[in-house]
């Protein structure tokens, strides 16, 4: 098994993941905006890790979507399987 592949947005070498392969690094998962590109941040609603909240890092206001934009790119960002976020390149993977 790979040890590492590759941010689809940046190219930079990341953690291998067999679950998720085509997450974005951290550094691209900062720069993730809406389609107007206001810039967003994504959080998990529990105190455990889970759940999955988005809001405008403007106004705090809440988004009820997944979808958000990375460099014009369209990714899915959910909670990870084991606890925080993960944004992903969206594709028909995507639920
Ligand atoms: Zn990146």
């Amino acid at each position: 098994m790979p040890e590492t592949q590759k941010c689809p947005i940046c190219s930079a070498e990341v953690q291998f993941s067999e679950r998720y392969p085509k997450y974005v690094c951290s550094t691209c998962s900062e720069r993730a905006t809406d389609e107007n590109n206001r810039p967003l941040k994504f959080y998990n609603t529990t105190m455990l890790g889970g759940g999955f909240a988005a809001q405008y890092m403007d106004t705090n206001e809440k988004r009820e979507s997944h979808i958000c934009y990375i460099d014009g790119v369209k990714c899915w960002a959910d909670e990870a399987r084991f606890g925080g976020i993960v944004i992903q390149t969206y594709g028909k993977e995507n639920k």
